[in-house]
């Protein structure tokens, strides 16, 4: 579905990222891990137009019409391509990022019924269904005030979800839940990751991560140091600096 080429970005003189690549199959799950400030939230933002990189390519192959969109960031790139490349992928954040005055409801159709112009009965109809999915039915008249960390995650997932994406991203879906909480909407992402969905995920639970990816791939200070399938790169990395995270995290 998508392919990166030698992606780069510096936020001043600070280099955030280097010829990263980067290739997601459909209905594969990559998962990006790395130490804090290695660049995995930028790469992830990059990949659905939150943060415009200064070099490289990104070509997302169309699943339903075939036709390829592609972006080269080493020359100028027009609006309608970035907001072409936004509307193919959703993003579920590290906070939730729910819209603190609109009930849950209200948060999950807001992108469907205002950005994609779909019926809102029909919004609403699907919603719904998606948050008897999460176990969240009964809160969709709530605010995000009124949920815990946990409910708001769950919320934030069927939010992505609504939009019908081709790629869901995940940026550290679970870093800032309470521990008992934390299992829970790991299991949510386990079950997309079974349906087929295609994902990319930055985290830091490497035993799920081992569990769900079929790709693990290990940046530290803005390069890809190792990838690989899971079970290689978290059980026998090849590379010292992946074996000293890996044996700090797992
Ligand atoms: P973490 O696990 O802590 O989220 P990360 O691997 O996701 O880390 P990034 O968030 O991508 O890392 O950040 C990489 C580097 O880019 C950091 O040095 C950060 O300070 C810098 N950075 C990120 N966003 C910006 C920005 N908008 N302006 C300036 N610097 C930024």
């Amino acid at each position: 579905v998508l392919s990166v080429r030698n992606l780069a970005k510096a936020f001043g003189s600070n280099v955030v990222l280097r010829d990263i690549d980067l290739d997601v199959r459909r209905g594969n799950v990559v998962a990006l891990i790395g130490p804090s400030g290695s660049g995995k939230t930028t790469v992830l933002r990059s990949l659905n137009g939150l943060e415009t990189p200064d070099a490289g390519t990104v070509t997302f192959a169309d699943t339903a019409t075939g036709k390829d969109l592609a972006l080269n960031f080493s020359a100028k790139v027009a609006k309608k391509d970035i907001s072409d490349l936004r509307d193919r992928s959703a993003m579920v954040f590290q906070h939730y990022n729910l819209f603190p005055h609109m009930t849950v409801l209200q948060n999950v159709i807001e992108g469907p019924v205002q950005v994609q112009k779909r019926k809102r009965a029909e919004a609403v109809a699907e919603a719904e269904k998606l948050l008897a999915r999460v176990g969240m039915a009964e809160k969709r008249d709530a605010y995000p005030f009124e949920l815990s960390g946990g409910q708001q995650q769950r919320v934030g997932i069927v939010r992505a979800l609504a939009l019908k994406p081709q790629l869901l991203l995940f940026d550290e879906p679970t870093s800032a839940l309470d521990p008992e909480l934390v299992g829970d909407v790991l299991g949510v992402i386990q079950e997309l990751a079974e349906e087929g969905w295609t994902m990319v995920i930055v985290t830091h639970e490497l035993a799920f991560a081992r569990q769900v990816a079929d790709e693990v791939i290990f940046m530290d200070g803005g390069v890809v140091v190792e990838r690989g399938p899971a079970a290689e790169v978290l059980r026998a990395p090849r590379q010292e600096r992946t074996r000293q995270f890996v044996r700090r995290l797992l």
